[in-house]
């Protein structure tokens, strides 16, 4: 029975937030998509939709079912995992669906805090930071997807939701749990749905989650999970554990694909190019998923090595993302592109590649669908938020490695590292 359950809206979110739960002793399981079957054993259980940015509707019946799933396994707390970085459309996903599933657990209130320190996603008098920017200077406000073009998240928030939005501010977080208690109560009476909660340190998270332990619905970052654990352990719930992230060991070839354009992934693979065999797509030159695709299946061949990965990627910058935007429509543009790279890797697995990196939260939706991967154990992690994961999916049912990276997410030589 798990005690935690979780709801996440894109598969690498799902993994960062597993691997925070991970790291506080929770053993943790990643399902993909809502399972037909029971859930799997773990303390913690994981659904990843890839609903970030559906419609609001159908984003909304995902996340009940999932929700539905949860309660039905006997999970006494339901957590809402999106984006670090808030990614939404004007339209949502992330009011309607934290609304939806406050009215489904009957409860009048949550906190929202997409705060990730260790990753330098802060947020002061509402206003979330990535690094040393704010949000809409960050390289967000030209996401594919979801380009984020306001900073203030008591606004943003509060443009997706029918219910008021409030904020929990720094000064209180600050004094902790006790006072960030009396101002949930403030908040509710105030007839607050919502609150932004301000979290600039890692202490500052695990204040808000100790002072949350008796919110049915919490929503936020995989940063807002840290101080979960602890409130089940105190309650005499869930056992120390010191192999929550323990693998079983694969063998086999080695390999990356990245389909995001986000800053960090253009350093990754700037980086690899130096050091490893590198192929960088074209997709403006060929918009066409399976010539993407048999181009990288031709060059591959040869390159495939276990002690050294190769990379291929589709990621370009801005203005080529855009060129090809305008030419195909932003969303086929995004859709040729998954496709292109979920064939790569079907064959790079078929090649016998059984340690693979994919880089970009809906390129790794894309491709762990086309692989027919079900679930994921959640191991030790490469760097924050980016654990690898052992899966046994149709296209390996022996067993894989794999790693989901968020975007943004990783050092510099992330690619590098994460086969050392
Ligand atoms: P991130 O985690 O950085 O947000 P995602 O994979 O979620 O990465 O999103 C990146 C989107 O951009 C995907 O839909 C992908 O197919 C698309 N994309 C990748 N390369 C290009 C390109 N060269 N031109 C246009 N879109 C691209």
């Amino acid at each position: 029975m798990p005690l935690l359950g979780c709801i996440a809206d894109d598969f690498t979110g799902a993994t960062d937030l597993a691997s925070t739960l991970v790291r506080q002793g929770m053993r943790a399981v990643q399902v993909i998509g809502v399972p037909e079957d029971a859930l799997p054993e773990a303390d913690a259980v994981i659904i990843a939709l890839k609903s970030r940015t559906i419609p609001a509707r159908e984003a909304v019946l995902q996340s009940l079912a999932a929700c539905e799933a949860l309660l039905a396994a006997g999970a006494r707390q339901i957590l809402f995992k999106y984006c670090s970085t808030f990614d939404s459309t004007e339209h949502g996903n992330i009011g309607p669906v934290a609304e939806a599933l406050l009215k489904r657990l009957d409860a009048p209130f949550a906190i929202a805090c997409p705060a990730f320190p260790t990753n330098g996603r802060t947020i002061f008098q509402g206003h979330l930071f990535v690094g040393n920017h704010v949000l809409n200077e960050s390289g967000m406000e030209n996401h594919p997807l979801t380009p984020m073009r306001d900073a203030n998240l008591v606004r943003v928030l509060g443009r997706q939701s029918e219910g008021s939005v409030g904020l929990i501010p720094f000064a209180v977080v600050e004094r902790g749990a006790g006072a960030i208690r009396a101002e949930v109560t403030r908040l509710r009476d105030a007839n607050r749905r919502f609150a932004i909660a301000d979290a600039i340190t890692d202490a500052h998270l695990m204040a808000l989650g100790e002072a949350c332990a008796n919110h049915a619905l919490i929503t936020g970052g995989s940063g807002i999970a840290m101080g979960l654990p602890e409130n089940f352990r105190s309650a005499g719930l869930l056992p120390a554990r010191e192999d929550a992230g323990a693998l079983p060991e694969v063998g086999g070839l080695c390999a990356v694909i990245a389909g995001s354009c986000s800053r960090a992934t253009l350093g990754q693979i700037g980086l690899a190019r130096d050091h490893v065999p590198t192929l960088e797509l074209d997709a403006l030159a060929t918009p066409d998923a399976a010539a993407l695709a048999g181009e990288a299946k031709a060059w591959m061949a040869g390159k495939l090595d276990a002690a050294r990965p190769i990379v291929i990627a589709a990621s370009a910058p801005p203005e080529r993302v855009a060129a090809l935007q305008q030419r195909l429509g932003r969303e086929a543009a995004g859709l040729l592109i998954e496709h292109a790279m979920a064939e790569i890797a079907a064959a790079l697995v078929q090649a016998g590649v059984r340690r693979l990196v994919i880089a970009g939260g809906e390129t790794s939706g894309a491709v762990v669908q086309r692989l027919g991967v079900h679930a994921l154990r959640i191991g030790a992690e490469i760097d924050p938020g980016v654990p690898w994961t052992h899966a046994t999916p149709d296209a390996a049912p022996e067993g894989m490695w794999l790693a989901l990276k968020s975007g943004n997410f990783g050092a510099r030589d992330f690619f590098l590292k994460a086969f050392a």
